[in-house]
């Protein structure tokens, strides 16, 4: 059974209970984890703020080349960390494969981002003088992750932390835990005791209790939106630097003269990855009034043909959703849509054929408003709402009137709406025509309800930095400006 990771030691802790970790795609039982307490999060904070006095010390170059073993470990472990993702996750092996190059890509890319600079000289007032701006840790880092991408967004926090100089603690999610695990046990083992710790529990028990620790300065938080308000209001009164990625609601706008093929397949795939549950899936679509038709037929006719199945399994295009609380809330959006008007033209169920696992059919539904829940509020599953534009500027406000902005995309050849819709959404991130890539090199993050941190990028290295200027006078002779004022 995998336990905690507290001080380079896989230890039970204080734990008297254990939580289950399912496959979702079965429903059975994986493993489990300790059930973490508030004696666990004392014991953990400890160990990292011992570890922080030596970590902090450590030379840039000796933390970059700790980072690349990681990666390399990663790298020799691939196959065992691959499978142990879609089977505690569910999404298909092919984009397990594309989380795993995340992991060990952003240690690397970090890896040396850490040992570029850590600061900048400014020109002085006088010729004795040195002004520094000098980029320091904070201490510890508190990341807390979700289940959707659990090493992805395990990594976008992390690598940064460590390459900025600070120790973390890590918090995976209750549903994904095993992943994190596996990877302190056969790829971080040769960090210094304490650098990197691992506590398993309820987010309401050993994450609330290190969220209020006073030795832990920095919160990074991926998750929902209600659980980063409930950190925020814990957290701000102690100012603490909060770093939340929080919900989305991206809409995807189809311009006139899209090719509809194109459109089916990139809305299919904006929409429908991981199950819909990818914080930038694609959850609104805003289609031309005038050649709605051939989009939505185009669009039907492609997510028909996809294959719902296990991730394990070579030939699924789409696995089941993390469980059953996360399916009954698409139910329960689709079923107010059709009760105020909606039309289902294909999933809208359950599918017949998987009895077992939390299997949600993927879903095209037309005749929908902003009135609906299913295109305000996050639905994190597959479906694929269409609403009708009648002009450009129209969809831009469409895609507006959301309280998130962390995502949009663009599906067009007319290079002036690109440059509007660019200018115009209010979203962390704008793609046009290939929806969701993103770069190492290039910040993700929100804006509004989607909270304002920045992960990736110099920015990502940045969130976990504080800035100190250094003024330094060489003479240290007395000033004519200071007491007495008189003569
Ligand atoms: P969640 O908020 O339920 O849980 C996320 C993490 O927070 C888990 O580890 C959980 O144990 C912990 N947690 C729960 N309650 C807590 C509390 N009171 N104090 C401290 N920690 C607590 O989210 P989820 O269901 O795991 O993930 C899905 C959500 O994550 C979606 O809303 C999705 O949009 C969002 N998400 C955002 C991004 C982004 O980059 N903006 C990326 C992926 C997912």
């Amino acid at each position: 059974m995998p336990l905690h990771f507290i001080n380079g030691e896989f230890t039970r802790g204080g734990a008297t209970e254990d939580i289950e970790v399912h496959n979702p795609a079965t429903e059975g039982v994986i493993d489990t984890v300790p059930r973490g307490t508030a004696g666990d999060a004392e014991t953990a904070v400890k160990s990292s703020k011992d570890a922080f006095e030596v970590w902090k010390r450590t030379s840039a170059n000796t933390r970059a080349r700790m980072m690349h073993e990681a990666a390399e470990k990663m790298r020799a472990h691939k196959e065992q960390i691959v499978r142990l993702l879609t089977l505690e996750q569910g999404k298909p092996v092919p984009e397990n494969e594309e989380e795993f190059e995340w992991l060990m890509n952003t240690f690397e890319y970090y890896a040396e981002l850490g040992r570029h600079e850590r600061g900048r000289v400014l020109p002085s007032g006088e010729y004795t003088q040195l002004n520094l701006v000098i980029k320091e840790p904070f201490g510890v880092v508190l990341c807390i992750v979700p289940w959707n991408y659990p090493l992805l967004l395990m990594a976008w926090k992390v690598a940064p932390a460590l390459a900025a100089g600070n120790v973390v603690i890590i918090k995976p999610s209750e549903i994904t835990p095993l992943s994190t695990l596996y990877l302190a046990e056969h790829c971080w083992d040769h960090f210094p005791p304490g650098v990197i710790n691992i506590v398993n529990g309820y987010g309401k028990e050993i994450a609330e209790a290190l969220v209020k620790h006073k030795d832990v300065p920095v919160i990074a938080f991926t998750g929902s939106l209600a659980t980063g308000q409930r950190i925020a209001s814990i957290a701000a009164p102690m100012m603490k630097k909060l770093h939340l990625e929080l919900g989305g609601k991206d809409a995807f706008v189809i311009a006139e003269d899209a090719d509809p093929e194109v459109a089916a397949r990139a809305l299919a795939y904006a929409a429908l990855t991981n199950a819909g549950q990818v914080c930038t899936s694609t959850e609104r679509v805003y289609l031309p009034a005038k050649n709605s038709k051939k989009f939505t037929e185009a669009l039907v006719e492609h997510v028909k043909s996809l294959r719902l199945g296990p991730g394990i399994e070579s030939d699924t295009d789409i696995g089941p959703m993390a469980g059953s609380i996360y399916r009954e809330k698409i139910e329960g959006h689709v079923e107010d849509a059709v009760k105020r008007g909606a039309k289902v033209l294909t999933g809208g169920r359950r599918p017949e054929r998987l009895k077992k696992g939390f299997y949600y059919e993927p879903t095209v539904i037309s005749h929908v408003d902003h009135n609906m829940m299913i295109m305000r509020e996050e639905t994190f599953g597959p479906a694929i709402p269409l609403m009708e534009y009648s002009s450009f500027d129209e969809a831009i406000a469409l895609t507006n009137d959301s309280d998130y902005g962390l995502g949009a995309c663009l599906l067009t050849t007319d290079a002036l709406k690109a440059k509007m819709f660019m200018e115009e959404v209010k979203a962390g991130t704008i793609w046009i025509n290939d929806p969701l890539t993103d770069n190492y090199a290039g910040p993700f993050g929100g804006m509004k309800l989607s909270g304002g941190a920045r992960e990736l990028g110099q920015e990502g290295l940045d969130e976990f930095r504080e800035t100190k200027h250094v003024h330094w006078e060489f003479s240290a002779a007395k000033k004519s400006w200071w007491y007495p004022y008189g003569n």
